[in-house]
């Protein structure tokens, strides 16, 4: 029996690269629901060559072009924000990965959670947003969550058959960025270009200005903490600029396991699809002496301030975290729009948990209405 994958946000990054994992085992896996944002063109390309059962174009100007086009192949098109959150209950849906970027993440996931679909989660921000809610939600409807994120996955697969053994601490490693080691004053002038550029990964613009700034680290940070029931002093970052060791998990006899590879992030991705089982890549080995070195150094948090406000939202809790994930949204845009410098996304982050009320047991309501506000606080902080 092939698994019928759901694919949200398939022409992003992470989308059209679980796309090529798919078509490399298409006796393995098969796509039962391709969505967009806004890019149109690239879905009805990916619709025409995956043939899956429906799609969605969240932006309902593009409605009509993608319909027209894809009734005659007998593909459903939907469009507009609440199609995109109920698709994911199709009976035949088997996983749905999530591969979206921001809070957009979260009603979709929340609502395939309760449809009892098999979680593979690349969108981080629905943990940062509402961890605790997701976890307790798949814990009562019996849903995995696997990880797509490569630390997370490395953490989940060092993980496998050590259930019940206690883990002490685990380490999330980070390359560092492209700004790795430069001061704050050298980072006051940082164009747009210079950030996109990531050294070891080719990513979505969202996530890659998240990895120049640290937050993308901070945000795995709380990420970690509900995939794997840790306590925020259970978990480290260590900055190794090579990208190879994906992260490790250090057990209470103080063993430590680490998973280790070439970047790339089908691997993580097919792992999730095919998880409990390994299965043939033909992705590039890793060579031992094309590195014959492996760093490792302390990341700088007064330079890099997120990676500090993430432990803060992650040891007050509440809503914290989800003020900041929004404050970060509205920054990371107005930063890529030219509107803020560089350094002042994480000043917009920190005035925004000062600024936006705290709630200590949030509700999804709360989560919704929080949202709302930090990015309306943020907006007046951007302009
Ligand atoms: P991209 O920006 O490349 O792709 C985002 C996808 O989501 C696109 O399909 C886009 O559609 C769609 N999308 C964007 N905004 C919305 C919205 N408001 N509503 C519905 N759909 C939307 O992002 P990435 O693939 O880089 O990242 C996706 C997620 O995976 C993020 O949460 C990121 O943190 C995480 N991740 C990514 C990694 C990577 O290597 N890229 C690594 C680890 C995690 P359209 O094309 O039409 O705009
Ligand atoms: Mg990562």
């Amino acid at each position: 029996m092939k698994k019928k994958i759901a694919i949200l946000g398939s022409t992003g990054s992470i989308g059209t690269q679980t796309l090529e994992v798919i078509e490399e085992h298409a006796d393995k896996f098969e796509v039962e629901v391709l969505t967009a944002n806004s890019n149109a063109d690239l879905l009805i390309e990916q619709a025409l060559k995956f043939k899956p059962n429906a799609v969605v174009i969240v932006d309902e100007t593009h409605y009509k072009k993608v319909s027209e086009v894809l009734w005659e192949h007998d593909i459903k098109t939907y469009s507009g924000i609440e199609a995109l959150a109920q698709i994911v209950e199709m009976e035949a849906i088997d996983i749905v990965l999530t591969a979206l970027v921001g809070y957009a993440g979260l009603l979709p996931t929340i609502n395939a959670i309760k449809a009892k679909k098999t979680i593979a989660l690349a969108n981080k921000e629905t943990l940062v947003v509402a961890g605790e809610l997701i976890t307790k939600l798949a814990r009562e409807n019996q849903v995995a969550i696997l990880p797509v994120d490569s630390e997370h996955s490395a953490i989940f697969q060092c993980l496998v058959g050590e259930f019940q053994n206690n883990i002490e601490k685990i380490y999330l490693t980070a390359s560092g960025g492209p700004f790795r080691g430069k001061t704050r004053d050298e980072l006051l002038n940082i164009t747009k270009e210079q950030a996109l550029k990531h050294p070891n990964w080719e990513m979505g613009a969202k996530i890659t200005i998240d990895s120049a700034t640290l937050m993308n680290k901070g945000f795995e940070v709380i990420e970690a903490k509900w995939l794997f029931n840790l306590k925020p002093e259970q978990i480290d970052v260590i900055v190794h600029p090579q990208s190879i060791i994906h992260s490790l998990v250090q057990f209470e006899d103080g063993s430590m396991k680490a998973q280790l590879g070439l970047p790339d992030m089908k691997h993580p991705i097919q792992y999730a699809l095919s998880f409990p089982q390994r299965i043939f890549s033909k992705s590039a080995r890793f060579n031992f002496l094309d590195y014959p070195q492996l760093t490792f150094e302390q990341p700088d948090t007064d330079t890099f301030l997120n990676l500090k406000l993430a432990y803060l939202a992650l040891e007050k809790g509440g809503n914290l975290a989800c003020i900041l994930n929004a404050a970060n949204e509205i920054a990371v845009e107005a930063f890529l729009n030219d509107k803020i410098a560089f350094l002042q996304i994480a000043a917009i982050n920190q005035q925004c948990m000062k600024n936006v009320p705290f709630i200590e047991h949030p509700t999804l309501e709360d989560y919704i209405k929080t949202n709302e506000l930090a990015r309306e606080v943020a907006l007046t902080l951007v302009d």
